[in-house]
């Protein structure tokens, strides 16, 4: 279960008090809040937020994933059973298809949908509603569509001290609740700046602390699971360190270094790269990934 209030919200400072503010402005205008866009790296908390923004409203919300929209209607069914100021939460937008995406522009625009029946087109008209659109590739989005959307959000990765907070929260509400504060200190050290791997760690830490009777989750037992997974004491996995090994001083594509590691395009590029990226480990050239110069 995630976080419920935008109180519960743990980082992303800025963004919070933005919110905070659109939610009590809408409320008094009695008003759906704007459409907002979130981009950035895979388990950050861009479909928690979306939650989070839609239960503060009374409202519910509707998650969609991007790569399955495959024509207009799969996009307008959900749209056409939104209630006023439902949140509409639609993961890799920039996947969308274009003629969808243009209908999602008018939808946005005026909470009006223009349709073509048999020998007649009409205006449908909608109840206020907003989009959250997630990307974890902002510039595959068209500016006029990036233009659409009332708040836009880069969400960055964690801090320890966030992921320590967010891992004891986590264990004391949904897991067996006995960690000790250093223990979840060092599965946030581990986490890749993301609460999404701190949740999967914790996890992983806590059956093994149930399948050896261990009373207590602390920084030994955290230390011995995490060494059985292969997770170097930074969190990386093998996966990381096969794709840091296949890096040289020359610039490869990302077909070439998907072959040399056995990982897939969209692994390497979700899930490998972004905090490797962000600590400096690996660089992007126009010419492809290369080790940094030192
Ligand atoms: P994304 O949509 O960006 O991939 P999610 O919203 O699915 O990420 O978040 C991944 C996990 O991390 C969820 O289990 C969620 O509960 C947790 N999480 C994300 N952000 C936060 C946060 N700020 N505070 C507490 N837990 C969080």
């Amino acid at each position: 279960m995630a976080p419920i209030k935008l109180a519960e919200i743990v980082g992303h400072t800025n963004l919070v008090k933005r919110l905070e503010i659109a939610i009590l402005a809408a409320r008094k205008r009695k008003h759906a809040l704007p459409h907002i866009l979130l981009d950035g790296p895979p388990g950050l908390g861009k479909t928690t937020l979306a939650r989070v923004m839609a239960n503060e409203m009374g409202a519910s919300s509707f998650m969609l994933s991007g790569p399955n929209i495959a024509n207009i209607e799969n996009l307008m069914a959900p749209v056409y059973r939104l209630s006023f100021c439902d949140v509409l939460f639609i993961d890799e937008i920039h996947t969308i298809p274009q003629l969808a995406a243009e209908s999602l522009l008018t939808v946005m625009e005026n909470s009006r949908s223009d349709e073509l029946f048999d020998d007649f087109a009409a205006s449908v008209y909608l109840p206020a509603f907003t989009l959250v659109g997630a990307t974890t590739e902002l510039g595959k989005l068209p500016g006029p569509f990036i233009d659409r959307f009332g708040i836009h959000a880069t969400l960055d990765f964690y801090t320890i001290a966030q992921l320590t907070n967010i891992i004891y929260n986590y264990d004391k509400q949904q897991g067996d609740g006995n960690i000790t504060y250093a223990a979840a200190g060092t599965i946030a050290r581990r986490s890749l700046g993301t609460p999404r791997t701190a949740i999967k760690l914790h996890n992983m830490c806590q059956d093994y602390c149930l399948a050896h009777d261990l009373a207590e989750m602390n920084v030994k037992h955290v230390d011995a699971a995490m060494a059985i997974s292969g997770i170097d004491t930074n969190g990386l996995t093998t996966a990381h360190r096969r794709y840091i090994n296949a890096l040289t001083d020359k610039p490869q594509g990302i077909g070439t270094l998907s072959a040399k590691t056995g990982l897939s395009t969209s692994t390497i590029e979700l899930t490998i790269e972004p905090y490797l990226l962000r600590q400096g480990r690996v660089v992007r050239t126009p010419r492809g990934r290369v080790l940094p110069s030192i």
